[in-house]
């Protein structure tokens, strides 16, 4: 076959259910991704039960929906994960994998898609049919942008979150063929571990990502740092607006060295080159002057704006559609006053 001939393809989305049996997000963008190539394709599920998801999206145009369930497929592990997603992989007779990039479908797939004989691509921002089924994605931290097609079969596709349009209102009953899984682990899950943090700061779904840089951690007008006030104005701001938060490397490095900064960040918030490239519609800036290996990572965060005591800092040149030059704890009290 010609590379990426699409008319024999047998197209299989491959979806896992949430703790509360329901699908996130991603599930569904993943799924618009699918419905938008105008082939026919199928849903598998993976979960403890997978009825109630099947039903949430029974209209979504699948023409089979297929289901691993069980107790045992509750837990992101790598063996019962892997075992279910190849299962369904072959009794789809996929040709083609369409995954959300969760962590756990990531983990997985690259081994599966090993296990099936095929080839897999992660981070793809986009999928298209226009008589080759073609994947784009970025290169060298989002600085190339590619179009890839392979020959290969199966091919696994993750497809990162933020990138498809979220099928609404396909709620229906859905009829699900069981497939049968032997799963064997010697991997126990006990719990989940979170991040130091403590708190849930990261919220991919949030409209507004809101930014701290070291400048909060760094002496101000009178001469001294004013860290418990900067939690207290950051921390304020997120409560009222439900923002995810992210940060500047410096400031996070600064955490990771236990120093007396903010105390629930981690590496997980850091944006940028060596960081997190999230995909909310705005951002805020704060304290953070704006440097390229940071603003690299808000390449898909459409409208931008940053407070920053320098006028002259990265982001006025260029980097941003509004800089208000101001003190960012005066703005941010100012801010959350008006919130409250
Ligand atoms: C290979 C490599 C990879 C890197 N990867 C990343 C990455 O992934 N992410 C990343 O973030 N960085 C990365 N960096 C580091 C990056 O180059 C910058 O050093 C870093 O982003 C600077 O962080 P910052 O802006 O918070 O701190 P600073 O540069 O110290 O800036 C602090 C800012 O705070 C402002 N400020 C201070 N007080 C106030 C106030 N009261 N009100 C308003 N503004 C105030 C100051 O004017 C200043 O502009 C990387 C560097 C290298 C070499």
């Amino acid at each position: 076959m010609d590379p990426g001939v699409t008319a024999m393809e047998t197209i299989l989305v491959l979806l896992h259910t949430e703790s509360d049996g329901t699908l996130a997000r991603s599930a569904l963008e993943t799924l618009g991704v699918a419905r938008a190539l105008g082939m026919p394709f199928s849903v598998g599920l993976a979960g403890a039960d997978v009825q109630a998801a099947a039903d949430s999206i029974a209209a979504c145009g699948a023409t089979r929906f297929i289901g691993v369930g069980g107790a045992e497929f509750a837990p992101s592990r790598y063996s019962t994960d892997a075992a279910a997603a190849e299962a369904l992989a072959r009794a789809a007779g996929a040709t083609v994998i369409l995954a959300p990039a969760t962590s756990r479908w990531n983990r997985v797939m690259p081994g599966v898609a090993h296990r099936l004989g095929g080839r897999a691509d992660t981070h793809a921002t986009g999928v298209s049919a226009d008589g080759s089924l073609r994947v784009t994605r970025w290169y060298y931290r989002q600085r190339m942008e590619a179009v890839i097609e392979r020959a290969h079969r199966p091919w696994a596709i993750l497809v990162e979150g933020g990138c498809g349009e979220a099928l609404t209102g396909a709620a229906g009953t859905a009829s699900v063929e069981t497939i049968a899984v032997e799963a064997q682990s010697r991997t126990e899950v006990e719990g989940l571990q979170s991040p130091k943090t403590g708190q849930q700061t990261i919220r991919p779904d949030a409209e507004l990502l809101f930014v701290t840089g070291a400048g909060w951690s760094k002496n101000q007008a009178d001469g001294k740092p004013h860290v418990e006030e900067a939690e207290r104005l950051i921390l304020g701001f997120l409560d009222a607006t439900q923002a995810s938060l992210g940060s500047s490397k410096s400031l996070v490095d600064l955490s990771g060295e236990g120093q007396a900064v903010l105390g629930f960040l981690s590496h997980l918030n850091q944006i940028g080159q060596t960081g997190a490239t999230p995909r909310h519609r705005k951002g805020l800036a704060t304290c953070c002057h704006g440097e390229e290996p940071h603003v690299v990572g808000w390449r898909f965060v459409t409208e931008r704006r940053a407070v920053n005591l320098d006028a002259n800092c990265g982001w006025a040149r260029g980097k941003a559609d509004v800089v208000y030059v101001a003190d960012a704890f005066e703005v941010m009290a100012q801010v959350n006053a008006l919130l409250r």
